[in-house]
């Protein structure tokens, strides 16, 4: 025990606490309040796991989020239990990201955490017991007592004990002083069950035993005993042709992989017979899944206009935190990256970049790794968890002081970044939609810098209306690039007129005969042509021509997509499938069509009008799998397929030299979204789509194929004028309060009973007009889809007063509402969606 006169010693620049708040995996939004007992002072540390007892009987572990001296005013603090942690597993950083994205956001800490950790990584709901390998009970200097020994019983029985397990065994409450004890005389280990689930890959590999490979004599005698063993000696003739252990002994060392030495044919037991003689030896070692990449290239050389981009990107850095690089498509974007990312990285500090959809980018990252090679991390989304991990530890032991990442690497354990960059800033993509916390990568890139007190660079070819309004109002520094990199042209555009050619008998199963003569065209040059449809499948309806009956979800309110090539009715919104019917279920007719052109159906009737082309389909369906877009890709990329049809996976920074016609089969289908966002998303999806024709010296075309050809916004996307669009919709926006003037939140009110959705909904908006901020509440409204997978759902949209007062009261009144609400009876299974900045 301390004496006073001890205490008095402690040194001033160490302050105690006597409290920590602690993030814990359950779904209850916030931190909860521990004592932290006296003898844990000196391990207490922000970012540390500990374990806590939560309610009653769990005992579960948890992450210090924050230290003080005052206690909870609900409830007496528990005291915390054990510290697992010598060095914390989070750092300060990331927790305090974490609470402002928690805050920002209206999720609560406990599910950013869970979206932050990798589930390797993840805490699991409760800690377990299992007895110490290295324990050896006859022989221990430490006597056991008789609960201890208890324990100690029942886990010869079981490999592993929960603490309930251990309550059951003991029939007493407080267990937590026995297995501390047990720890402390190393007999048990406390660990987390899901922590197990990182596996490292373990490699099995073969050497020749050490003194064969440093005796050349000892070697040919070897050859001379295998002599007529014919599948032994070509065993050792491969692995002295990979290792050439003849002019380099050392390289022996390390061996070769089993799998790499065992040839198609090599059969297994030879080598069991060269190992059992003692030739070989097998060994096992832990191996990186990340592969060693060496650099193969030095940036490239700017051209004059690059450079002034950098240079002035620099210059405004200096005043600004946040710059909008705006280049337009082909405008040599990555090698101006590139010279950024190495000036960060030689002073020393971290560098993060976004990209939406890394599956979808292959080509910028493959260019990045050929400059930076294995000092580049790639947090893949189609990634293991394992792989994850590896990334995740590469950050933290400094082997990847740059990753280039999908917006979930905003959670990786960063503590020094000095540049971010988002690049293609302006995709919906960044946005998560489900689950929570509902973020945008690109805003809480922006907050992840400031906290860094780093940079962050924001990339477009078509930038966000709120980035760009940022840019225009002095927040954010401004860099333009009008020009294509080196002799590439903008391309041409053509506007082909659905009704018009219709009228004329000219259509084909939709297409216009311009848009058939561009691609006879470009065929006939053996150039490449990208057709873009944003919809999947076969058709989006399937119709009955007597009564008029259309094939709808059973689960949603949404009609079903037929897929050809499987044959069903499938729901893009819940998943659900059903065969194709053979006649209508209302009227019994057997006249039933489909309506409307999925890429499926595009894919077929192209092929039906181009028998000679090689026709080639990129969309969910076709890249499930890890490597189903890489493949696709490459076929494109070698010239095996003419024509690729796609959705807008296909829009996203393909680089190909050879593509010089652009098909945008359904304009209007882009433009008729019903949202705020409409007009902006259809310029850039677009431009985007556009961006893909005519990337080296050929000019590009593109057609539009649309009902409505005047339509204003084909001429500004034509003549490329995104200010004057920009000024248009920005007007329209003011005048209607919608950002970036306001900011936007939606609540959606779920449940599976019509009556008690609406009541919620009503109930929530009536108590929100209450709340005294400057605002508009809307709604409640029907969703546009009223109903998915069983459930209704309500929408009320709150715009709000620009101001960060305003927006913190709001979010601390809704909070206490949506608690009260749910503690009503009648609401206790009503769930309600908070997204906050919806897109
Ligand atoms: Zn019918
Ligand atoms: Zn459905």
């Amino acid at each position: 025990m301390l004496s006073l006169f001890e205490e008095k010693e402690l040194p001033e620049s160490q302050p105690e606490f006597s409290f920590a708040d602690v993030i814990l995996p359950v779904p209850i939004p916030r931190m909860f309040t521990y004592k932290i007992p006296r003898n844990l002072y000196s391990e207490i540390q922000i970012g540390a796991r500990v374990i806590v007892q939560f309610g009653r009987k769990k005992i579960l572990t948890g992450i210090i989020g924050k230290v003080h001296n005052k206690p909870p005013q609900a409830y007496e603090a528990k005291p915390i239990l054990e510290v697992l942690d010598h060095q914390p597993s989070v750092n300060p950083l990331q927790i305090r990201f974490w609470a402002w994205m928690a805050e920002y956001y209206c999720c609560h800490i406990g599910e950013v955490m869970h979206a932050a950790l990798p589930s390797g990584l993840r805490l699991s709901s409760e800690s377990r017991i299992q007895v110490n390998p290295n324990f050896d009970k006859e022989n221990s200097p430490y006597p056991l007592d008789e609960r201890e020994e208890k324990i100690l019983d029942a886990l010869e029985n079981q490999s592993e004990l929960s603490y309930d397990d251990c309550e059951k065994v003991l029939g007493i409450k407080t267990i937590h002083p026995i297995l501390k004890s047990l720890v402390t005389k190393e007999a048990i280990l406390i660990f987390e069950k899901v922590q197990e689930k990182y596996s490292p890959k373990i490699e099995t590999r073969i050497r020749l035993r050490s003194d064969l490979a440093h005796n050349k004599e000892a070697l040919e005698e070897l050859f001379a005993q295998l002599s007529g063993k014919v599948k032994q000696e070509s065993i050792l003739l491969k692995y002295l042709r990979d290792v050439p252990v003849f002019q380099k002994p050392e390289l022996n060392e390390k061996g070769l992989d089993k799998s790499t030495l065992l040839e198609e044919g090599d059969s297994e037991s030879s080598l069991k017979t060269l190992i059992k003689n003692g030739v070989f030896e097998s060994f096992k070692v832990v191996v990186n899944r990340l592969e060693e990449i060496q650099p193969e290239r030095t940036a490239s050389e700017l051209s004059p206009i690059q450079q002034e981009a950098v240079d002035s990107i620099k210059s405004q850095f200096e005043e600004k935190q946040t710059v909008l690089l705006h280049g337009i498509t082909g405008s040599g974007k990555t090698e101006i990256y590139i010279r950024l990312i190495q000036e960060v990285l030689e002073s020393g500090s971290q560098v993060l970049l976004l990209l939406p959809e890394i599956a979808l980018t292959t080509q910028i990252v493959s260019r990045l790794q050929e400059v930076f090679g294995s000092q580049m991390g790639v947090y893949h989304s189609k990634y293991s968890d394992n792989e994850r991990v590896e990334v995740w530890n590469g950050v933290l032991s400094g082997r990847f002081s740059f990753v280039v990442g999908v917006r979930s690497s905003l959670f990786l354990p960063f503590d020094s970044l000095g540049l971010i960059i988002v690049d293609e800033e302006h995709e919906s993509s960044y946005k998560q939609f489900d689950p929570a916390p509902r973020f945008h990568a690109r805003d809480a890139a922006i907050m992840l810098g400031y906290f860094h007190q780093a940079k962050t660079l924001l990339g477009s070819a078509t930038p966000s209306f709120e980035s760009y309004f940022n840019a225009q109002q002095g927040k954010y520094g401004h860099v333009e690039l009008h020009q294509r990199f080196g002799d590439a042209q903008l391309p041409e555009f053509y506007l082909a007129d659905l009704g018009a050619d219709r009228r004329k008998n000219l259509l084909k199963v939709d297409s216009t005969r311009l848009l058939r003569e561009k691609i006879q065209e470009a065929l006939d040059k053996n150039e490449q042509i990208l057709i873009y449809q944003n919809r999947r499948g076969y058709s989006p309806y399937v119709q009955c021509e007597d009564c008029g009956w259309t094939a709808e979800c059973v689960q949603c309110d949404v009609s079903l997509t037929y897929h050809q090539f499987s044959e069903e009715l499938r729901c893009h919104y819940c998943g659900y499938k059903e065969k194709v019917p053979t006649s209508c279920p209302a009227c019994g007719s057997t006249q039933l069509s489909t309506k409307g052109m999925g890429t499926e159906r595009i894919e077929e009737s192209l092929s039906l009008l181009f028998p000679e082309a090689r026709l080639g389909r990129m969309d969910l369906d076709t890249t499930r799998n890890k490597y189903g877009y890489q493949r696709i890709l490459d076929e494109f990329g070698s010239g095996q397929i003419d024509i690729l049809v796609g959705t807008q996976m296909i829009t996203k920074g393909l680089d190909f030299g050879r593509v010089t016609v652009v098909g945008i089969w359904d304009g209007d289908r882009i433009l008729n979204f019903p949202d705020f966002r409409a007009g902006e998303r259809a310029f850039q999806q677009i431009t985007q789509v556009a961006g893909r024709a005519g990337r080296r010296s050929v000019k590009g075309q593109v057609v539009i194929q649309t009902r409505n050809p005047e339509q204003d916004i084909y001429a500004k996307v034509i003549a490329g004028d995104y200010k004057n669009f920009f000024r248009v919709e920005m007007a329209e926006r003011k005048q209607f309060y919608y950002p970036p003037f306001v900011k936007l939140i939606k609540i959606t009110t779920r449940h599976a009973d019509f009556k008690t959705a609406e009541k919620a909904a009503i109930a929530l908006h009536r108590e929100m007009a209450q709340i005294a901020v400057k605002k508009i509440v809307l709604g409640p409204e029907r969703a546009l889809i009223g109903r998915i997978k069983n459930q209704y759902q309500f929408e009320s949209l709150i715009k709000l007063d620009r101001s960060g007062a305003t927006q913190q009261e709001f979010k601390k009144r809704l909070a206490e509402i949506l608690e009260e609400l749910q503690a009503r009876s009648e609401f206790r299974s009503v769930r309600w969606i908070i997204d906050v900045d919806p897109s």
